[in-house]
């Protein structure tokens, strides 16, 4: 297993719509555990693979990690797709590790159905809410070159990408 680097805006990897996964091959099973480690290393509780430079359809989640203990309950979606929404709405502080310290609340859809196949290639649904819900729909967005900014207002999210470029261009000189 390693570690692989997790990059942030404005790279436009993280803006890429990216694509279907076909193959379940021992590299992509490797892929999901290095993803995994990346993931509890951060630490995050969620890593989509355009984080780490690869726009395939595949995301790594644990939002059932607690700080005072090591139980792990890592989840892994391939090709996930959100099958329906609810009504109900609600609102998580959200981060993002490819936008280090900036939070944001954004509202959602409180519990999303969700199919994907698993790390066999198996056809699964879930229902996913609370923390959860709120990850799973933050990682399938990365899927989709969208990011949690994306749902702030322009003004507030040019800051930020602003900030970010800035702090680009003194780190590359
Ligand atoms: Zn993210």
């Amino acid at each position: 297993m390693a570690l692989k680097e997790i990059i942030t805006i404005p790279d436009p990897v993280l803006r890429e719509n990216c694509s279907p996964i076909e193959d379940i091959t021992p590299e992509l099973k490797t892929l999901m555990q290095d993803m995994l480690e990346t993931m509890y290393d951060a630490p995050g509780v969620g890593l989509a693979a355009p984080q780490i430079n690869i726009p395939i359809r595949l995301i790594v989640m644990d939002a059932a990690q607690k700080e005072d203990s090591d139980e792990k309950e890592p989840i892994i979606m391939i090709n996930p797709k959100i099958l329906s929404s609810s009504d109900d709405r609600s609102v998580y502080e959200e981060g993002c590790l490819s936008i280090p310290e900036y939070f944001a609340e954004i509202e959602r859809p409180a519990i999303v159905k969700v199919g994907y196949l698993d790390e066999e290639g198996k056809e699964q649904e879930r229902d996913c809410e609370g923390l959860l819900g709120t990850v799973v729909q933050h990682e399938i967005d990365h899927l989709d070159g969208v990011l949690f900014i994306d749902y702030i207002s322009k003004l507030r999210r040019d800051r930020v990408i602003k900030k970010f470029a800035k702090a680009k261009k003194v780190i590359t000189i």
